[in-house]
């Protein structure tokens, strides 16, 4: 077992590598997003210094707590729920938001996104599972979504997010997020996390959000 975040940072990296090779695809086609949340700098700075430059975090204001005057170089994800409320703020330090998922929120992405000049990447969260308590389109709405948030608000998303139901094999959720993004034309696909990252590698990941086995479990 690797103890260190250093060497737990390491381990999944060469695991990302050789799921990505399995998958016949290449390793430099899967970022991996470090999920910083909750974390202790201690256990965060030695994978910063490791070199590892993208981070995920759930909340704007831990985030900017945690990473401001530190983000020169890096690149942020926002990864849990957006408020509209932060919505300006969200625009103005997160370099990818992960979770739009209703049309009030692009709505004031957009008008933030006008009005600051910043334009964050955009990930559509979709809730594969349907679940009541959790974020996202489900999938039988995602495609007029996804036209909505284009033609309306103009805001070109660059793919999917999906976090599948923790009791059920992430598979079918994961090939039924790539089969979303297929047939809307959007090539990022955000899924796997720490249980099930290289299985999203196997069907298409291009980013898996990796937490808890990169720096621990959280407090
Ligand atoms: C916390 C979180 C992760 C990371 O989870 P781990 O199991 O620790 O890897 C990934 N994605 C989202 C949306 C999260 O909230």
């Amino acid at each position: 077992m690797a103890s260190s975040p250093a060497d737990s940072y390491a381990d999944v990296v060469a695991r990302i590598g050789r799921a990505a090779q399995a998958a016949g695809r290449s390793p430099s086609d899967v970022t991996l997003v470090a999920v910083s949340k909750l974390q202790p700098w201690e256990a965060v700075a030695p994978v910063l210094a490791a070199g590892q430059r993208v981070f995920g975090e759930n909340r704007v204001q831990e985030a900017q707590e945690r990473w401001s005057g530190k983000s020169e170089g890096l690149t942020l994800h926002l990864i849990g729920p957006l408020q509209t409320n932060k919505a300006a703020d969200a625009v103005a330090f997160f370099d990818v938001i992960e979770t739009l998922d209703r049309e009030k929120l692009a709505r004031f992405l957009a008008d933030e996104i006008e009005k600051q000049g910043r334009s964050p990447r955009l990930y559509v969260q979709v809730n594969t599972g349907e679940e009541p308590q959790k974020a996202g389109v489900i999938p039988a709405e995602a495609d007029a979504f996804i036209a909505t948030v284009r033609k309306t608000y103009g805001l070109e998303p660059v793919g999917l997010m999906c976090i599948p139901p923790a009791d059920e094999p992430a598979g079918p959720h994961f090939a039924l997020l790539a089969k979303i993004a297929a047939r809307n034309g959007l090539a990022g696909l955000s899924m796997g996390m720490s249980g099930d990252f290289e299985t999203a590698i196997a069907f298409g990941a291009t980013s898996v959000r990796v937490g808890s086995a990169v720096f621990g479990a959280r407090h």
